[in-house]
């Protein structure tokens, strides 16, 4: 038996979301939906679900750890996981659903067919839509304050000739005899049972004899529509916005699926993000350093803020103003501005400018530079000891 880890190509102190991340990349990559007729990326899902279910478990993961693989055996609930891999794909197929929790994911690359995320209704299986995926970019400023977005989205809705049935006649649709109306079919492949899509109808369990002229027996038809999308202040890049039922209905009707908006927040001229803060490199002249010097910095709450810089202050000093970063996009409060003291050596001098720097040069002292007295000491001491 191959090493759980290796198998999902993580370290051994993989944090547990490590292990769903490389579970989820490699199940999706031998999906047996996406791998037909393959038994090697059957073997191999089979393989990581396996993995995967004791390595996202922390009782099972510390047995397995401790005493191996033959040890989790029968530790999980009776009769799911064995210890000498899953039974069926069906058990390898449930872990799979599991660790994606019914999310988008997975609506997005498994277009149903399969029985997935179906529901039963007057006895027939009705396929729940599939989930659409959109990028949206907003400015930094918009992700500051929130914004509102009107996209156009193409999707299927319920055909409003037939309301979804398909057909217009009381005779017009037969149920599939190959199947039995169910939409699924058994097929035995060596020591596994796989359920399949029927393929006589399509999983539909019925055939349209009939078809609605509008759709043409589809039950739905792509229309274009605008959405109004509410992004909350504080979005940040990679975040994703889920719109419920604006994804497709299924042919046949039911549920249809969600729309999730993935978001880019472009980035600033000026400033940068890190989680909730935002950082300002402020230049300042050599003179208003050394001097000291009041700043207006701009702000994205309402004034802009007063910022004193006291004098002797040096390149790279940080300087926090309280609560002018990026609202929490899931709670309350804001996050703070970092404004960077960036001194700028003066340049292009002119003959007057450089005579009274050479005049200054004679005046300085030791006690003007500490970081250079403390540095030229201790290089000394570097040279004697
Ligand atoms: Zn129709
Ligand atoms: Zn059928």
């Amino acid at each position: 038996m191959s090493d759980y880890y290796e198998v999902l190509g993580v370290e051994k102190g993989a944090t547990i979301d490590e292990v769903k991340k490389a579970y989820r990349k490699k199940a999706l990559q031998n999906h047996p939906d996406r791998n037909p007729g393959d038994p090697q990326a059957e073997q191999r899902f089979k393989e990581i679900s396996e993995a995967y279910e004791v390595l996202s478990d922390d009782k099972k993961r510390q047995i397995y750890d401790r005493y191996g693989a033959e040890a989790v055996a029968g530790a999980g609930p009776a009769g799911h996981y064995t210890g000498h891999g899953f039974a069926s794909m069906e058990e390898a197929l449930r872990t799979f659903m599991g660790a994606f929790g019914g999310e988008s994911i997975f609506d997005s690359i498994f277009t149903g067919g399969g029985g997935f995320g179906g529901f039963e209704e007057g006895g027939r299986q009705q396929q729940q839509g599939v989930s659409k995926r959109m990028n949206l970019t907003v400015s930094f400023e918009e992700a500051m304050k929130g914004v509102e977005k009107e996209i156009s989205l193409t999707s299927y809705v319920p055909c409003e000739t037939c309301h979804g049935k398909r057909t217009t006649s009381a005779t017009g649709v037969k149920r599939c005899t190959r199947c039995g109306g169910t939409g699924q079919i058994y097929e035995q492949r060596g020591f596994f049972s796989m359920s399949m899509g029927c393929p006589q109808c399509h999983g539909e369990g019925e055939i349209i004899t009939d078809p609605c002229p509008t759709c043409a027996g589809e039950g739905r038809v792509k229309t274009k529509r605008r959405v109004h999308v509410k992004v909350p202040a504080g979005i940040d890049t990679g975040m994703r916005l889920r719109l419920g039922g604006y994804g497709d209905v299924a042919p046949g009707g039911g549920v249809p699926g969600d729309l999730y908006v993935y978001i880019t927040v472009e980035p600033h001229e000026f400033f940068e993000r890190q989680g909730h803060d935002i950082i300002l490199d402020l230049p300042v002249t050599f003179s208003e350093s050394a001097l000291g010097c009041k700043k207006e910095i701009p702000s994205f709450t309402a004034q802009g803020v007063r910022l004193t810089i006291p004098e002797g202050t040096q390149t790279g000093k940080i300087f926090r103003i309280r609560g002018e970063g990026f609202p929490n996009v899931h709670g309350s409060g804001r996050g703070d501005m970092h404004v960077r003291v960036n001194v700028e050596t003066p340049t292009k001098l002119t003959v007057r400018q450089k005579e009274l720097l050479s005049e200054f040069a004679e005046l300085e002292s030791a006690n003007n530079f500490p970081k250079k007295k403390g540095f030229l000491e201790k290089l000394k001491d570097l040279f004697t000891v």
